[in-house]
C-alpha cells in the first residue's frame, strides 16, 4: 500500500508544481496576514469600521487571492518558462541584468504604464463585462485587489507577457521589497481616508483608487492608475476627490457573492430597465 501511495505521490509530481504551489501560498498567506494586521491598526485609528474582515465578501476576496497562486503557480510561469524555451532570442532581459537603482524603477514605470492603459481598456464595452467583477465588490478590503474574473486577468496578462519576458524582472529576491510592493497594493482597496497630500499627483492613495470604485459611473471611469496616479494627471482621466465615495460597487447590477456566480456573470444575459429616463442595468441572475 506504501508503495502505492508512493508512486501516486511521484505520479502526481511530475506534473502538478506541489513544491511551488505549497511556497506560493504560504508566501501569499504570510504577506497577505501581515498587510492585513498592519492596515487594521491603521484602519482603526482611523475609527473606521472594521466590519468588512468579517463578511463573506472578504473571504470572497481572500480566495481569489488563493486561487490567484494556483494560477501563477500551474499556467502563468509554465507558459512563460516554455515561452522562453521556443524562443531564445525573447531572452534579452534588459532589465533583470541592469543595476537594481536603474531596473526597479524603469520596471516600474513601463509595467505601471502598461496597467494603465489596460485598465483604460478593461473599461470598455467588451472588456467591462469581465471587470465589472472587479468592482462589484461594495465593500473594499485590502485583498480586493485580487478579486478579477479569470478572463480580465488573463486578457491583462496576454497584453504584458511579451514586452515583459523581453525586459525581464529585476532580480531583487529581497523581502523588504517584495512586502513594500505588495502593502502598497493593499493600501489601494484599504478602507482609509489617506490622499497622501501633495504625494498624490504620483502615487495611487486609498481615496484615488476608491473614487474609481464609486457607483458612479462618471467617476468610475476616471483613476485607472495602478501604482502611479500621474499617468491620470497627465492623460485627464484623474479625479482629485476628497474623500471617499458614499457607495462602491456596479449601480443597478448585482452578482451574487460566490465565486462561481462571478465566473459565468459575464456570460449572462442582463437585462435594460427603463427607469426615470434613464437606461439601468440589472442582473437577472435567478438562482
Ligand atoms: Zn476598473
Ligand atoms: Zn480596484
Amino acid at each position: 500500500m506504501d508503495d502505492l501511495n508512493r508512486a501516486l505521490l511521484e505520479w502526481l509530481a511530475t506534473w502538478l508544481p506541489i513544491t511551488e504551489l505549497g511556497s506560493g501560498l504560504r508566501y501569499a498567506i504570510g504577506i497577505g496576514a501581515a498587510c492585513m494586521a498592519i492596515l487594521m491598526v491603521f484602519e482603526r485609528r482611523a475609527g473606521v469600521s472594521l466590519e468588512q474582515y468579517a463578511s463573506r465578501r472578504f473571504l470572497t476576496d481572500v480566495l481569489y487571492r488563493l486561487v490567484f497562486v494556483v494560477y501563477i503557480v500551474m499556467l502563468y510561469t509554465p507558459l512563460s518558462v516554455a515561452t522562453r524555451e521556443a524562443f531564445p532570442w525573447m531572452r534579452v532581459e534588459l532589465l533583470s541584468s541592469a543595476p537594481l537603482w536603474i531596473g526597479i524603477p524603469a520596471y516600474l514605470l513601463i509595467f505601471d504604464f502598461l496597467s494603465y492603459w489596460i485598465h483604460r481598456a478593461q473599461h470598455s464595452r467588451i472588456w467591462w463585462r469581465f471587470h465589472r467583477v472587479h468592482h462589484s465588490q461594495e465593500q473594499l478590503t485590502f485583498a480586493t485587489g485580487y478579486r478579477n474574473h479569470p478572463i480580465d486577468q488573463a486578457f491583462a496578462h496576454t497584453v504584458t507577457f511579451i514586452p515583459l519576458l523581453l525586459l525581464g524582472t529585476p532580480a531583487v529576491s529581497w523581502l523588504p521589497y517584495s512586502f513594500l510592493l505588495a502593502f502598497i497594493d493593499a493600501t489601494h482597496h484599504a478602507n482609509l481616508p489617506w490622499r497622501f497630500g501633495w504625494a498624490r499627483k504620483i502615487l495611487v492613495s486609498p481615496v484615488f483608487h476608491a473614487t474609481h470604485h464609486s457607483t458612479d459611473p462618471a467617476v468610475r471611469d476616471t483613476n485607472f492608475g495602478g501604482l502611479f496616479s500621474f499617468w491620470d494627471f497627465l492623460f485627464g482621466t484623474a479625479v482629485d476627490a476628497e474623500r471617499r465615495p458614499e457607495r462602491t460597487g456596479v449601480e443597478g447590477w448585482r452578482v451574487r457573492e460566490r465565486w462561481l456566480s462571478h465566473l459565468v456573470s459575464p456570460f449572462r444575459r442582463d437585462a435594460v430597465i427603463e427607469s426615470a429616463g434613464a437606461n439601468v442595468r440589472a442582473a437577472t441572475e435567478r438562482e
